[in-house]
């Protein structure tokens, strides 16, 4: 027997017609018409087990495609699409949680679902607990109702990555799901599924998709979680449309070649970033000294164009602003993962838990596909925009 493929080719051919058209024509359907009252019946009785187009909400081929190239690349068993990467993880949660129930939540968790808990959950009776993003202590506060453990790994805007195997370990003993936001590896750097998860979540609209032109949420699933997550997604009426669809599974081919880019160009920013005075430190797992550089080492494969910035504790919020509003190559925009250089000013007040260290103030880059030098660029002259305006006393 030949070697099998190694996993881009893999990811290159998943989602693929077997012939004809390199890729899956985009079918736009609502409905789908059956040859006779006995193929419905028979479509009807099957289509809980098997893939089979019923009806435009359920699938389509161009949906079915995404789904086959997702699965491929998280190595899971099937996939389920939702039209932004909230949905996917509201759908989660409500898929696998029932009133009386309990739920662990990573304190760095994207700030949304940290609404969604404390607003909606807790109305339904479902409690939470914020722990720690590195994942440490994670038994402790298990209680005899927790049913699920939610990581992100690593967490939003500090990059802290937990020990999935730990996390795994403490959730397999005390029977309880392990759902893990895999955004920022975007599937392609850590796989969440073959490291003990049950269910990894993807917000598309960031590097899958990776052209700031369309929204979509994902998740994959191993066989155990597959089912309750199918039900609730079909009775929330989650679904996608063909276009949206076929625009994330052409830009997952290219995942990884950008992906790549993205990482090199954040790193010669960060190199950049580190030298200069202004700037206490630079966050990222990938880089030496991170507080989270060995497990990021040890469990992913590459980084991405995210980094936070510390400025030194002298800066104010305004002097912030200043070097924000003086960025030219820098959009000021929400999300991250498309072709583009963004940033952000961070707030991390809705934690939890206390943060042991003072901060100055701080920033969100997404550093995009440019040339890293006309990013450095960039920063250099506003860095130096920032330190020369004169305060009145
Ligand atoms: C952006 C993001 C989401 C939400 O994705 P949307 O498609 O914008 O709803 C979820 N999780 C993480 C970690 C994200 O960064």
């Amino acid at each position: 027997m030949s070697k099998p493929y190694q996993p881009t080719t893999r990811l290159l051919r998943a989602g693929r017609p077997h012939q004809g058209w390199v890729n899956t024509p985009v079918t736009r359907a609502s409905t789908y018409v059956f040859d006779s009252v006995a193929a419905w019946r028979d479509t009807r009785a099957r289509r809980e087990e098997e893939r089979l187009p019923s009806y435009g909400a359920r699938g389509t081929d161009s949906t079915h495609a995404l789904e086959d190239a997702l699965v491929e690349l998280e190595q899971g068993f099937r996939a389920a699409l939702y039209p932004t990467g909230q949905a996917a993880i509201v759908t989660v949660l409500l898929a696998y949680l029932r009133s009386g129930d309990h739920v662990l939540i990573t304190d760095a968790v994207y700030d949304p679902v940290r609404r969604f808990c404390t607003e909606h959950l807790t109305r339904l009776g479902i409690e939470h607990t914020f722990y720690r993003p590195d994942g440490v202590g994670i038994e402790a506060l298990i209680r005899p109702n927790t049913r699920m453990i939610y990581a992100e790994a690593p967490g939003s805007l500090t990059y802290e990555m937990p020990d999935l195997s730990d996390l795994s370990t403490a959730a397999k003993k005390h029977g309880c799901w392990l759902a893990v936001d895999n955004t920022w590896a975007s599937g392609l750097l850590y796989k969440p599924l073959t490291l003990g998860a049950d269910i990894s979540i993807l917000a598309a609209t960031k590097y899958l998709g990776g052209h700031a032109d369309v929204m979509m949420g994902a998740v994959v699933t191993n066989t155990r979680a597959w089912r309750p997550l199918e039900r609730a997604t079909i009775d929330f009426g989650q679904t996608v449309g063909a276009d949206d669809a076929f625009l994330v599974l052409r830009g997952l081919r290219s995942l990884p070649l950008r992906m790549v880019q993205h990482a090199r160009n954040a790193m010669q920013v960060a190199e950049f970033l580190q030298r200069r005075a202004e700037v206490v430190r630079v966050l990222c797992p990938a880089l030496p000294g991170d507080p989270s550089h060995a497990v990021w080492q040890r469990d992913c494969s590459g980084a991405n164009g995210l980094l936070t910035i510390e400025l030194a504790s002298t800066f104010t919020a305004a002097d912030a602003d200043v070097l924000m509003d003086s960025l030219q190559l820098f959009g000021i925009g929400a999300s991250w993962g498309g072709f583009e250089s963004l940033v952000i000013p961070v707030q991390l007040g809705s934690r939890a838990l206390p943060d042991p260290t003072p901060r100055g103030p701080m920033l969100r880059l997404h550093v995009g596909l440019e040339a890293a030098e006309d990013l450095i660029a960039d920063l250099e002259h506003a860095l130096s925009a920032m330190t020369s305006i004169v305060r009145p006393i």
